[in-house]
């Protein structure tokens, strides 16, 4: 789609390489080709070729004209340590990035970069480009982040012990009453020096363009919003980018075109089957993300509380994702768990996570507090129990909990009795608390991407404001 004479403006999107950072800047991709752009959407070679070995993405995408996938040729560093991994991904990818932008047919117009890449802006600010960073994160995360050096400096960090962890931060604007040491991200709890080297790449690499795209929209998060306005005036709020792309998708009669499935793993949808099933919202979800570590004792805590709750529960295991005492790749799912409870629960190693929140079997979602997952739970007005495990998911469990009131907050504990009485709270005892405030939000999350929505209104924008650019 062409504008007049103009050609459509040429847009690089390059995001980090979690799946849940590719999930949402996929969709934010097809949301601007809908539009006319021409996109090119560049992954890690280990990123894009998972992506092709488990969906159809290529088929789906070369739908769209002016649309190309590239890889940028760069090893993924093996550093334990994720701020220590990005750096050296940075540091590497920066030169080669630099050398693709300059060389791009078509001519590149515009640059979104994922917020913790930034490099990716410091390329676009160097040759010349308008760019914007985009982040896969709540506000409400970004914004602690964002906040951490004024913490450190206010000697409220580090945290001293156990019995310090209740004590409330108040030097996050707009979270003073409610946010406790045990919200900040697990990363950063023990930082004491503000020129802390990973405290001062994160906090960096995130503050550096002037305006912000934000996967979330303005019912949700409006009050810590007004707070990040005080220091960027421009933020675009879009989000919830996959249901914003099947609303826009059904309202141009496209809708066969929606596709969930962006993953980076095979998607096992015996599930589904197994769903159909299931008496109405009878049915927990269960999955921990794409990233999330346990070991085998908390495992066997979680499936003991799942088994003596009574529910019926349908659990993601990536086996990967258990380790043993020693630290070492369990490798595949305990025997116990294969063997046991067939009648009550299913187990899968990826599962359709979208069409299973929008199932009517289910009926509560035990997360890891993953910002796509909560978003997903609230589009589907699905109640949550949160067990966070890093980075953003601390502070995202705490508003899902106190502040919006969706759900339960279990961040720190591994106990099968709490696990048992806290899925009951959720399934049973509490639940008509829980069912009312999750509907309401899921109505407020539909409202936004509709027509005059928040969320439409500010792609609209973007969009304008990227065509303004290169007028
Ligand atoms: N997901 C999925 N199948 C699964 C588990 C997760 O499709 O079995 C998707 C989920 O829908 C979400 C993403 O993976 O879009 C996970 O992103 P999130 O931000 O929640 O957590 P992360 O994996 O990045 O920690």
């Amino acid at each position: 789609m062409e504008q007049g004479s103009i050609p459509s403006p040429h847009i690089l999107i390059f995001p980090a390489q979690g799946q849940g950072h590719v999930n949402a800047t996929l969709k934010l991709a097809e949301l601007l080709s809908l539009d006319g752009f021409k996109i090119t959407f560049i992954n890690f070679p280990y990123v894009h070729e998972r992506l092709v070995r488990n969906t159809d993405v290529e088929a789906r995408f070369s739908k769209y004209h002016g649309f190309q996938f590239k890889t940028i040729p760069v090893c993924r560093p093996d550093d334990p340590q994720w701020t220590e991994r990005l750096r050296k991904l940075s540091v590497k990818s920066k030169p080669i990035f630099k050398r693709m932008v300059i060389e791009s047919k078509p001519t590149v117009n515009y640059i979104i970069g994922d917020a913790v890449l930034g490099f990716v802006h410091d390329v676009a600010v160097e040759i010349g480009i308008p760019a914007i960073q985009m982040h896969c994160v709540s506000a409400c995360s970004f914004w602690t982040f964002f906040s951490i050096p004024d913490v450190v400096a206010a000697h409220q960090l580090p945290i001293k012990g156990k019995e310090d962890m209740d004590r409330l931060i108040t030097k996050v604007p707009g979270m003073e009453t409610f946010l406790r040491c045990r919200d900040l991200p697990a990363g950063f709890r023990q930082v004491s020096d503000i020129s802390d080297p990973n405290l001062f790449f994160i906090t960096n690499e995130i503050r550096k363009s002037q305006a912000l795209i934000i996967n979330t929209f303005e019912e949700l998060e409006g009050p810590i919003l007004s707070q990040i306005r005080t220091r960027y005036p421009k933020i675009y709020t879009i989000g919830p980018l996959h249901e914003h792309l099947k609303t826009k998708l059904r309202s141009i009669g496209k809708q066969e075109l929606y596709s969930s499935s962006n993953s980076l793993w095979k998607v096992d949808g015996t599930c589904i089957t197994w769903l159909d099933n299931q008496p109405s919202q009878s049915v927990l979800y269960v999955s921990f993300g794409s990233s999330t570590i346990m070991t085998r004792d908390q495992l066997m805590e979680f499936w003991y509380g799942l088994v003596n709750s009574k529910k019926k529960f349908l659990w993601v295991i990536r086996p990967e994702s258990v380790i043993n005492q020693d630290g070492d790749n369990l490798g595949e799912i305990p025997e116990e768990l294969q063997e046991g409870e067939k009648e009550r629960g299913y187990v899968v190693k990826w599962a359709p996570q979208e069409e299973v929140l929008a199932h009517k079997a289910i009926g509560g979602f035990l997360t890891h507090s993953g910002w796509n997952s909560t978003l997903e739970s609230i589009a589907a007005g699905v109640p949550m129990i949160c067990w966070p495990y890093f980075g953003d998911q601390q502070v995202n469990s705490r508003y899902v909990s106190e502040i919006w009131k969706l759900g339960l907050d279990m961040k720190d504990v591994c106990d099968r009795r709490v696990v048992e009485k806290m899925v009951n709270d959720l399934m049973v005892d509490r639940r008509e608390e829980y069912v009312k405030s999750t509907a309401r939000m899921q109505e407020l999350a539909s409202k936004s991407v509709s027509e005059d929505g928040s969320s439409s209104c500010c792609l609209n924008r973007l969009i304008e404001d990227i065509r303004l650019m290169n007028k």
